[in-house]
């Protein structure tokens, strides 16, 4: 008999999550997403979806490497194999300047062709943005747009076999007769799980229409701003205001945005603004992925938490998945003995 998997939310680590286990199983599992939105209305539509580790607290840094490197192997796969228009996958150089002595990030060491700002170099874009920075560097990311990246996901999911049904799942018992329960809700983790280190880090952007912005550029200082293109639109950011669950985007936030964008990028004057929006990044001490048991109706059903994932779920996304399959196979190795 066919094993059944229940995947709760259809964000960026949902989808991946619900595929990677169908690539694995292929006809011997049946997947059900259960979702109470889908793209265009998850967290992953308001980013930029830029590449690069970001606002995961105290997450362990080898994890975060090795999830980063998967996720990153696997966008170069799709843009190699000619699907970066459907997947919404863009290749381009960042330059990522720091302040207060930050030393430069370990993930550096997984990027591409990266490179340390200094000397002249950095003396010149302190003195082009009037920032004061104290070191930096350049390297070659991927941007992973959600708006066409999600609906590319689900249609792959459907087409093997898969279902998305608009649900809200309220309490587990819902899925009493699954095999198996991932739960990845996000930041309505919060509320499902009654898991209070969950807290919101609210993002707040601005689309504008930049065509001739070909690169992105980010002031990594607590109040600094970010210029990402995307291929229709550039994101001008951010904000990542912690326990702030407002999804209307301010006047007093996109000002300071719009403010700091031109000071690094004069020429963002002339830019029309799209669209402001603002949402809500699944905070947490640590991201939560991990093999648990839920007693449902004399039942111990096995569920695995994929969530709190902060400001890199674009960027850990298949990483975390490859995660998620090996602790189906233990759940299912278990739950047969
Ligand atoms: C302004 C901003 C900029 C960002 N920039 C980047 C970036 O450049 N790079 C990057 O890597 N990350 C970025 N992020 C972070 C990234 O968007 C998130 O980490 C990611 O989208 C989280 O994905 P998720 O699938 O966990 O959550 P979500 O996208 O929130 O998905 C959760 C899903 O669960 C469903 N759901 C919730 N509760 C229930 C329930 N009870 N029953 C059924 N379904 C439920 C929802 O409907 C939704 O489908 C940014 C975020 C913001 C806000």
């Amino acid at each position: 008999m066919k094993r059944k998997i229940a995947v709760i939310g259809a964000g960026v680590i949902g989808l991946t999550a619900a595929l990677k286990i169908q690539k694995e199983y292929g006809e011997n599992i049946v997947v059900t997403i259960y979702t109470a939105d889908k793209s265009p209305n998850t967290t992953g539509d308001v980013a930029a979806g830029l590449w690069a580790p970001h606002l995961v607290q105290d997450t362990p840094e080898d994890k975060i490497l090795k999830w980063a490197k998967e996720t990153q192997d696997f966008f170069w796969k799709l843009w190699k194999d000619g699907y970066a228009l459907d997947a919404g996958i863009s290749l381009q150089p960042v330059v990522n300047l720091l302040c207060d002595d930050t030393s430069i990030p370990k993930w550096s060491t997984i990027a591409i062709g990266c490179n340390e700002i200094k000397g002249k170099e950095l003396e010149r874009f302190k003195n082009d943005h009037k920032i004061p920075y104290t070191g930096g560097f350049t390297f070659t990311s991927f941007t992973c747009e959600s708006t066409k990246f999600l609906p590319f996901l689900e249609n792959i999911f459907i087409n093997n076999g898969g279902q998305i049904k608009i649900k809200k799942i309220e309490n587990f018992s819902q899925l009493k007769d699954y095999d198996v329960i991932i739960n990845c809700t996000g930041i309505y983790s919060k509320i499902l799980m009654s898991d209070n280190s969950v807290k919101a880090i609210r993002g707040q952007i601005l689309r504008v229409e930049a065509s001739w912005q070909f690169h992105t550029v980010i002031d990594d200082s607590d109040d600094g701003c970010y210029i990402i293109p995307n291929a229709n639109c550039v994101i001008l950011g951010g904000t990542h205001q912690l326990d702030d669950e407002d999804t209307k985007p301010r006047i007093e936030d996109a000002t300071r945005i719009i403010k700091g964008c031109k000071q690094m990028i004069p020429s963002l004057h002339e830019a029309k603004v799209l669209r402001h929006q603002a949402g809500l990044r699944p905070g947490r001490d640590q991201i939560r992925l991990e093999l648990t048991t839920i007693n449902l109706g004399n039942k111990l059903v096995p569920v695995i938490h994929n969530y709190g994932h902060g400001g890199s779920g674009v960027t850990l996304c298949y990483g975390c998945a490859g995660e998620v399959v090996d602790l189906v196979k233990i759940a299912l190795t278990k739950s047969k003995l």
